[in-house]
């Protein structure tokens, strides 16, 4: 790709991470139906005695490898430093950047991306990855940190830190943005992760589960940084790099057919916005000239941090359980896809 600028790659990262067996799968009787090997291949087997990873590497969609991939144990701070901390290096020099995470409803999206009070996700170690390398480079307090984090559920935009009326998406110099979004001025870590927990409370629920966060809810978490930096004749100017974290709707509703009325419409949505994504991230590979951003609100929300000398990785979350094999395969089908891109 020629408009590459040197050192600046616009490959897209795939990495995949399981996560252990939930007590709710072992009391059902669930057997683990994937083993990760080297750090990077990944097999899927519908029986937990197989053990000839020789034969199963032959038989097609059954072995996968990746830039990496997560066994059970792996920590988050080890899934951080391996997805995620170039892309925060990057950001601290102009560029933008962004992470999904993808996968079936409890394959483990949430829990990379936000995590808990003990064991924080993606989103809080990035921030204070952030944190730690403004305060190494700079004394002067020249970086501004600035969060938003908003939801897209059913092609209508919410701000997750100031929930309300739907915002409105509008165009200007800087790009797409949502009009009114909280821009909050971040100052440490420490704060960011009830702020975080909080707007993670505020996704949209299902009506008939009110404590659990839609299946069809995609969240963004956008971290800005601006700082101001002097070109060879001494003129100050501004540069600004921007990070998205995106813990993405369950991808089981990407392929749902048959929905009714108001499901329909909102599994149609979801469609909308995750087929929207595939086909911008393909259509960017394949160096195409337009690429159809304007087909949903989460690829038009991402808009100048996907593609050109964008770094953009991608999480594919599975479960170990056989009761889940099914979406395990299409996940990681899917997966290995973006990695040809
Ligand atoms: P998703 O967001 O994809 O629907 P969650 O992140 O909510 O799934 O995960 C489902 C359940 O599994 C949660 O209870 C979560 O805490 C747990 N879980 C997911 N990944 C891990 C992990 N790597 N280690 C421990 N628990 C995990
Ligand atoms: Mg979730």
């Amino acid at each position: 790709n020629g408009s590459e600028k040197p050192g600046c790659s616009s490959r897209i990262l795939v990495f995949v991470r399981l996560r252990p067996m939930a007590k709710k799968e072992k009391e059902a009787g669930s057997r683990c139906c994937v083993k990760i090997v080297n750090r990077r291949d990944v097999y899927l087997t519908e029986f937990a005695s197989e053990n000839d990873y020789l034969r199963l590497k032959r038989l097609r969609g059954r072995h996968f490898t990746f830039d990496a991939s997560f066994p059970d144990s792996t920590t988050q701070q080890e899934v951080y430093t391996t997805t995620t901390a170039e892309l925060v290096e990057a950001v601290l020099q102009g560029r933008n950047g962004s992470v999904f995470c993808y996968g079936a409803t409890g394959a483990g999206k949430t829990y990379t991306m936000l995590g808990t009070m003990e064991n924080p996700g993606v989103m809080v170690l990035a921030i204070k990855d952030l944190f730690t390398k403004i305060r190494q480079r700079s004394c002067d307090g020249s970086h501004v940190v600035h969060l938003s984090y908003l939801e897209v559920y059913n092609e209508t935009v919410r701000d997750l830190l100031s929930p309300g009326r739907p915002l409105v998406l509008r165009e200007d110099k800087q790009g797409i943005v949502a009009a009114g979004l909280t821009q909050y001025r971040a100052y440490s870590t420490d704060e960011v992760m009830a702020l975080l927990q909080r707007g993670n409370q505020n996704r949209t629920t299902e009506p008939t589960r009110a404590n659990e966060t839609s299946s069809r809810s995609h969240a963004i978490l956008q971290v800005v940084v601006e700082y101001k930096v002097k070109n060879a004749s001494l003129d100050v100017i501004n540069k600004v790099g921007k990070l998205s974290l995106i813990d993405l709707a369950g991808s089981e509703r990407a392929l749902a057919t048959d929905q009714r009325t108001l499901r329909s419409l909102e599994g149609a949505n979801i469609n909308r916005s995750l087929l929207a994504l595939s086909s911008c991230i393909n259509a960017l590979v394949e160096g195409k000239k337009h690429i159809p951003y304007r087909n949903s609100k989460l690829t038009q929300l991402l808009k100048d941090s996907l593609g050109g000398v964008c770094n953009t990785v991608m999480i594919a979350n599975i479960s170990p359980s056989n009761l889940s094999f099914g979406e395990t395969q299409n996940t990681l089908h899917w997966a290995d896809r973006a990695k040809e891109i």
